[in-house]
């Protein structure tokens, strides 16, 4: 889906079964990491019941606080592209009305640097201004196509929801187990991570080997730094 306006975010940037597969890889990442830091951090002194608590609020608190906050800078970001877009379309549809003749030639122009002749541009932007001139322009000069609008409560609620899903089995995981905590979350976060990042890279058009590889390098790394820091403030605190 080609698009005008490249954000940052990444529901502008790939289709929205790509978002919700990175989103998801989001949510087990984040979850994991943090599951394997609190539990790093109270695997010191505290007796098993105040630990599994400590965790399981703490896997909660990182599921609905990073899908609220992946819903909000969605929603901003895909409100923000939506304004663009209407903006641009209703300064086209001035244009149109005000300067229909300046408007063919822009149309012209743009079929002749791709590649039409002269001639033919001209016959091509006439036809197709006969038939949509708003949507002549709107495809070819501003690059929108139909059913690529930005829909901020849709990028919202993929996001939150794909965020909330990836969270849970990390979660699942550390309620279910009371002993080899860290190195069960660990596994089962990384599980889920090359089959995510193997379905994110079919879907991006790269190879799922490499894809899967490059998630888990970064996943295993966000673990391994969460079990880190936990067990050097669990010691310290
Ligand atoms: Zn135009």
């Amino acid at each position: 889906m080609p698009r005008l306006h490249l954000e940052r975010h990444r529901f502008l940037r790939v289709g929205w079964l790509r978002a919700a597969v990175l989103g998801a890889d989001d949510g087990i990442v984040s979850t994991a990491s943090i599951l394997i830091g609190v539990a790093a951090a109270a695997a010191t002194g505290a007796s098993a019941s105040t630990t599994r608590s400590a965790i399981l609020v703490a896997g909660l608190a990182s599921l609905v606080g990073g899908a609220l906050s992946m819903a909000a800078g969605e929603y901003v970001s895909v409100s923000s592209q939506r304004d663009t877009e209407r903006a641009d379309i209703a300064r086209e549809q001035r244009e149109l009305a005000r300067s229909p003749d300046l408007e063919l030639d822009e149309l012209t122009n743009i079929y002749v640097e791709r590649g039409l002749e002269k001639t033919l541009a001209r016959e091509v932007a006439t036809q197709l201004t006969a038939a949509d001139p708003l949507g002549a322009h709107m495809r070819d000069e501003l690059g929108m196509h139909v059913g690529s609008h930005a829909r901020p409560l849709q990028a919202a609620l993929v996001s939150a929801t794909s965020f909330a899903i990836g969270s849970i089995p990390p979660w699942v995981a550390a309620a279910a187990f009371s002993s080899n905590r860290i190195p069960i979350i660990a596994g089962v976060g990384l599980v889920l991570l090359a089959v995510t990042g193997g379905i994110g890279g079919r879907l991006g058009g790269a190879p799922p080997l490499r894809a899967a590889s490059r998630v888990l390098a970064g996943g295993g790394l966000a673990m391994g730094v969460s079990a880190l820091i936990g067990n050097l403030v669990g010691t310290a605190i």
